[in-house]
């Protein structure tokens, strides 16, 4: 029997697969052809015992991820931003000019120039999304600190493959770019999240509590979260 679960450390997801074999002996890690980690494990075996080894294993893990040949990406026909409740048709337009050039027009993104060149669209399209990302998440997060009695954080937005966002206790806060993709109510959840390292630089009881006193939701929020990678368009990561 195989079940989908995610591995987090640190705020870095990977998801992965269990599979419980008869005779194996140990636990056994692989990534398969779509980039999906595998663990192989004893029948019996604990679930708890498992996810120690997979921690052990965390840097072998992060490594082997990164290694791994990117997927071939294809060109996307719409995007959905949850977090605006909105979406877009692409269409593209080939012309002879060199790049790729993105206009925006009510529910619809065109893309125009050398559009055969598959990265470069894909390129347009995060740059886009940031934009995006710039445009909600800064004054969101700024109006949840101001609601909250946190100072006013210094906000970066970022595309990361690895985690939703940090902060620190300098008010110094990263969000990805990648939260345009999920429900508006996770996105409060990773700023609540991020703000409470302003007071709480680690995930120590304080900290849980704190957030779980901005967010009474938390822990449905953080299972959520835990699936969402999986949500992510492919042409979304750099
Ligand atoms: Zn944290």
């Amino acid at each position: 029997m195989t079940s989908p679960f995610h591995l987090e450390v640190q705020g870095v997801q990977v998801p992965f697969r269990i599979t419980r074999r008869k005779n194996a002996r140990n636990v056994t890690l692989r990534f398969d052809r779509n980039g999906q980690l595998r663990v192989s494990a004893p029948r019996r075996m604990s679930d708890l015992v498992i996810q120690r080894t997979l921690y052990d294993a965390y840097d072998w893990i992060v490594k082997a991820k990164r290694a791994l040949p990117r997927r071939i990406c294809e060109r996307p026909s719409q995007v959905c931003l949850d977090a605006l409740s909105r979406d877009w048709a692409i269409t593209y337009l080939e012309d002879r000019r060199s790049g790729v050039r993105l206009r925006e027009s009510d529910n619809m993104l065109v893309l125009q120039g050398a559009i055969s060149q598959t990265p470069l669209c894909l390129a347009v399209l995060r740059k886009w999304l940031i934009n995006q990302a710039k445009a909600l998440l800064i004054p969101l997060a700024e109006q949840r600190a101001r609601e909250h009695g946190f100072p006013k954080p210094s906000l970066r937005i970022r595309n990361q493959n690895t985690r939703w966002g940090s902060g620190a206790t300098n008010a110094h806060l990263s969000l990805n770019c990648k939260l345009m993709f999920l429900h508006r109510d996770l996105v409060n959840h990773v700023i609540l999240h991020e703000l409470c390292h302003i007071r709480h630089p680690h995930h120590g009881p304080a900290f849980w509590q704190l957030l779980s006193s901005l967010d009474p939701q938390m822990p449905r929020h953080k299972w959520l979260l835990s699936k969402a990678w999986t949500e992510i368009p492919e042409w979304a990561h750099r």
